[in-house]
């Protein structure tokens, strides 16, 4: 999967970033960028988040 870059430098999720901002991180990233799936965790939290 190709990386898309300018994204990834315009979106930098830090170590400290809430899990409200690593989901929306996430959805993001899965729209713009390939370079690797939204971890296990996070889908069931957005799983908890949209019904
Ligand atoms: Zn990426």
């Amino acid at each position: 999967m190709a990386i898309n870059k300018t994204w990834h430098s315009k979106n930098v999720l830090g170590q400290k970033a809430s899990l409200e901002r690593r989901i929306a991180w996430h959805i993001a990233h899965q729209k713009n960028c390939g370079c690797r799936p939204v971890p296990e965790s996070i889908r069931q939290e957005i799983k908890k988040e949209s019904p």
